[in-house]
């Protein structure tokens, strides 16, 4: 029996529009459980062809619906629609969205852009939903499977969720590469810019921008929106100094 999914894949702030949007339904979610997809592995992603096979496999089992989030390095797949129940935690799967992490986490945890996506999904969904970290569970804690892997506890888990802030949308700069994105955020990336918040985090392609407001005294950086300024701004001086 084919099965429905979402399918599409949002970063970080796509996801935050995507679920402040979203009709959970008149019965929300009230907990999340986490897996790790274990296989395929993090090497073997290969983004809209895993998760067709993804659907295929469940499609294969019988079941009506399979989990709801794929977070992977490419983004965070939807999957199973959020405001009905998945099929992927036995008695867990009540009210419940499941949440795969791409990869094989026995031996080692989360890192890079799954690690960046996976702890955004789970704190956008714990704010969204107003879900207490005693409803966060892990597959393991009603199976006798590992998952969401050996290495994965939920002490490391919610040291991390407490540290960690989501990056302002930005817009990039002409003539900053594309590969320079990739690289996550600092928290105080000029020195002598002693008054950035510490919740002001930016992208390393942005603080060039960030750097040049400062030096030129332009205006002070306190907010995600003064940051988005920098950026205009030194865009706009590019532009015309290119020209
Ligand atoms: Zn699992």
């Amino acid at each position: 029996m084919p099965i429905t999914i979402i399918n599409r894949r949002l970063d970080l702030q796509e996801f935050r529009d995507y679920i402040s949007n979203y009709n959970f339904g008149s019965q929300p979610a009230n907990k999340l459980v986490i897996h790790h997809t274990w296989r395929p592995t993090k090497d073997k992603w290969g983004g809209a062809v895993s998760i067709q096979g993804l659907k295929r496999y469940y499609e294969g089992k019988g079941w009506p619906a399979g989990p709801h989030i794929f977070v992977a390095d490419d983004g965070i797949w939807l999957f199973s629609p959020m405001r009905e129940d998945g099929i992927h935690a036995a008695e867990l799967n009540n009210r419940s969205i499941g949440i795969e992490v791409v990869g094989d986490y026995d031996n080692e945890r989360w890192n890079g852009r799954t690690k960046e996506n996976a702890l955004g999904t789970i704190k956008l969904l714990m704010s969204q939903l107003k879900i207490e970290s005693q409803n966060v569970f892990f597959h393991r804690d009603v199976s006798s499977k590992t998952c969401p892997g050996k290495d994965i506890t939920k002490e490391w888990l919610f040291s991390e969720l407490d540290d960690f802030r989501i990056l302002p949308r930005i817009p990039g700069i002409p003539g900053v590469s594309r590969a320079m994105e990739g690289v996550v955020s600092v928290s105080a990336p000029i020195p002598g810019l002693t008054s950035l918040d510490d919740e002001v985090k930016i992208p390393v392609w942005s603080a060039e921008a960030v750097a040049w407001v400062h030096r030129n005294r332009l205006f002070e950086i306190h907010s995600d929106e003064d940051v988005r300024d920098a950026v205009k701004f030194y865009r706009f001086y590019k532009l015309m100094k290119e020209s």
